[in-house]
């Protein structure tokens, strides 16, 4: 795991952070394990990044996780790899066979160490064996950048994705809890699932995506509005929301419970977890000649009590 080492030996450059209580803790675990390096004047912290290296499967570079191989001359491998190095050790190309090391696995069991998200705020220290499932589960873990029109890879946290989102993407932001927007599309045939927009609405002290797009429904072509809350799944929770549509006498009320952006776009749309409105009545409310979609959505965003 790359990442996680990139997280790790960052966290070793940053005094403040080496001068907690965690390193006495790992200390203490070591000493259970008798390593003659506990003895050296070097600071701890680098005998306890000395072990942790071990951990790294010299292939992969990811964490390693029991069962863990070596070969005899006592070279290590993760489990994933084993299978794939045909029974050469990489290291020393002589047979792998087939040598649990016991001694590495019950020394990964003495480690504790930081959540690999200190630097978004987490202050965690996990057993190894536990640090992984708390990772992927842990509420300072980055977000996916939300803009859903291409491929984007950014990761960060909430204020960095807003001005990411305003400065990479040039999208709308919008600051109130109630909006008024129009939707216009010149040919309305096209409905490829690239017809989509995004709003970022800020309100509450919080931020708000608004989805808008066309996609095919059952061969059929639809729109579809849904708001997704750039937090937690939990805070989502606290907010509700209405989006309105409608000409020409009639109008559709969606009212819902933003989704948060850990959610992909694609899961809520592929959910329909929004407003939706089939192209036939779109195209009514648009007025006019059916020849171009003027949507007007209205919206309101509240927080629950
Ligand atoms: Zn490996
Ligand atoms: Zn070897
Ligand atoms: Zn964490
Ligand atoms: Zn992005």
């Amino acid at each position: 795991m790359a990442s996680m080492k990139t997280y790790y030996d960052d966290m070793l450059t940053n005094p403040d952070i080496i001068r907690t209580a965690q390193d006495e803790e790992m200390l203490e675990k070591r000493e259970h394990v008798n390593d003659p390096a506990q003895h050296s004047p070097k600071p701890k912290v680098v005998v306890t990044s000395g072990v942790h290296d071990l951990l790294d499967c010299p292939v992969c570079l990811n964490a390693m996780y029991p069962p863990i191989h070596q070969c005899s001359n006592g070279h290590t491998l993760c489990s994933s790899c084993k299978p794939r190095v045909q029974n050469r050790c990489p290291t020393c190309r002589h047979e792998l066979g087939n040598i649990r090391c016991l001694a590495l696995e019950q020394v990964a069991a003495t480690l504790e160490l930081p959540c690999r998200y200190l630097s978004f705020g987490c202050v965690g220290i996990y057993p190894y064996y536990d640090k992984l499932k708390h990772e992927s589960q842990c509420k300072f873990r980055p977000y996916n950048c939300p803009y859903a029109g291409s491929e984007c890879t950014v990761m960060g946290d909430i204020p960095f994705l807003v001005n990411h989102l305003k400065d990479e993407h040039k999208v709308d932001m919008h600051s109130g809890s109630t909006f008024n927007h129009r939707y216009v599309k010149s040919n309305p045939t096209e409905v490829e699932n690239a017809t989509w927009m995004l709003t970022v609405f800020s309100c509450f002290g919080q931020y708000f995506c608004l989805h808008f797009e066309a996609f095919q429904l059952g061969g059929a072509p639809v729109y579809i509005a849904f708001l997704r809350y750039m937090g937690d799944d939990v805070e989502a929770k606290n907010y509700s929301y209405t989006l309105e549509v409608g000409g020409t006498g009639r109008k559709t009320i969606w009212q819902g419970v933003p989704r948060s952006i850990r959610d992909s776009h694609k899961k809520v749309r592929d959910s329909y977890d929004g407003l939706i409105i089939q192209r036939n009545m779109a195209l009514f409310f648009s007025g006019g000649d059916r020849k171009e979609l003027k949507l007007r959505v209205t919206g309101r965003i509240w927080k629950d009590q």
